[in-house]
């Protein structure tokens, strides 16, 4: 397994025009895209920060998975993301290794991105995700 780089960081946010102007104007970072991601019920909005991303992650209805995660735990953290070259292959050599997964195949996610998610029960509390497709 080889990871590149970590692609994003996710931060499950209430507001996402409060967060972004915080990101924006306070921290002067460059709001690199906005983006509805209908599968996740979430409005995103991207910062680039070197070749990584920060991405804010509002809830769009109740059903979604960051508006439990924000009942739950509150603003904050939601998951980190890893730049890999194959996700179905760092997958199978997960399994291998007998983490547990969340998907066990690549899905779609934003930008024409593959995304897995893997347990946070086998990453000691970090939601961790793997992704490729994601250099820009
Ligand atoms: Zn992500």
């Amino acid at each position: 397994m080889k990871i590149n780089k970590i692609a994003h960081i996710a931060i499950a946010v209430r507001d996402l025009e409060t967060q972004v102007a915080f990101y924006r104007d306070v921290l002067g970072l460059e709001l690199a895209g906005r983006e509805v991601v209908a599968d996740q019920q979430v409005k995103v909005a991207m910062f680039r920060v070197g070749s990584s991303m920060i991405e804010l992650l509002e809830p769009t209805s109740e059903q979604s998975p960051i508006a439990k995660y924000l009942e739950r735990r509150g603003e904050g953290i939601h998951h980190i993301a890893y730049d890999v070259d194959d996700v179905a292959a760092v997958l199978r050599e997960l399994a291998d290794k007998q983490v547990r997964l969340i998907d066990d195949a690549p899905r779609d996610g934003a930008h024409g991105a593959k995304i897995a998610f893997v347990h946070p029960r086998s990453t000691f509390g970090v939601l961790s995700e793997f992704c490729s497709g994601t250099h820009r």
